[in-house]
């Protein structure tokens, strides 16, 4: 393989893996429609990906969700038309770290996801941007894939999302599609959580984060948001164009606990797409 201006993609590190849970038990009404009285002033509102409090009702939950509804810079978005450029390279450096896995249902934190199977990391893994410093925080599964290209899904996309010194928010997006059995995600295949909420501790077991991404480091490039509330804007999107490959069996063990996990896709409003995609078809 051809060695890019990209020195180094990704540095490979094992990293140890421990299964933990949610850091306090969700005790939310299913049904909550008086939720908002009942739960303490700080909790933010339930929502959902289906029903009244699905996607389209999000901006209207909460004043805080606000930018769910009027943001003009949202995400997921349909990545049609890119414009090839010379972006600025990604270097990232993943060392030993524990890691933590839970199913969550509904997660207070703004940079936690609702209702997939997360990995948190605890220090030190680094994303760099051009001069931006993005620390790996928790990386996540959503199926179908939130993102389309040219109006298209993919079974599953996975977000590695980053967080700057100064709060400002990265995300890798990656595809999945279907194709032969990926061994590097057996520790966490085999280890994911089948109820929520439930602390599980499995000794340590490694995972090769390197190898969770494409071989091929080229990406679309855009400014949005947050995918799930309370939206926040001001996240620099990074969505790898080449998929990495699950077998059905593996898809389907994620879809069997989580499917149907994806906002749909926002307005562009005149943003521009770019990529160092070199097109050589
Ligand atoms: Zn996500």
């Amino acid at each position: 393989m051809k060695t890019r201006s990209t020195a180094l993609w990704l540095t490979v590190g094992a990293t140890a893996l421990t299964l933990a849970c949610a850091p306090a038990a969700e005790t939310e009404d299913p049904a909550p429609e008086t939720a908002a009285q009942e739960e303490a002033p700080e909790s933010p509102p339930h929502w959902t990906y289906e029903g009244q409090t699905g996607p389209a009702a999000w901006g209207g939950l909460s004043a805080e969700f606000s930018a769910c509804a009027e943001g003009m810079q949202q995400s997921p978005i349909d990545i049609t038309g890119a414009l090839a450029e010379t972006l600025p390279e990604l270097r990232a450096q993943f060392g030993e770290v524990a890691l933590r896995i839970v199913h969550a249902e509904h997660v207070a934190d703004a940079i936690n996801n609702g209702h997939t199977i997360q990995v948190n990391y605890t220090e030190g893994d680094m994303l760099s941007v051009d001069d931006t410093d993005y620390e790996l925080v928790q990386y996540h599964f959503h199926s179908p894939s939130e993102h389309t290209v040219e109006g298209a899904h993919f079974p599953m996309e996975m977000h590695f999302v980053h967080a700057a010194a100064d709060g400002a928010l990265a995300v890798i997006g990656v595809f999945i599609e279907e194709g032969e059995h990926n061994d590097a995600f057996d520790p966490i295949w085999n280890n994911l959580p089948q109820e929520q909420g439930v602390e599980n501790h499995i000794g340590e077991v490694t995972v090769d984060v390197d190898q969770l991404l494409p071989a091929n480091a080229t990406s679309y490039r855009y400014a949005g948001s947050l995918t799930t509330p309370p939206c926040s804007e001001g996240v620099a999107w990074i969505v790898m164009t080449e998929p990495i490959q699950l077998s059905g069996e593996q898809i389907g063990a994620f879809t069997a606990l989580i499917e149907g996990n994806n906002r749909p896709v926002q307005p562009l409003n005149g943003r521009p797409i770019v990529t160092d995609q070199v097109e050589n078809s």
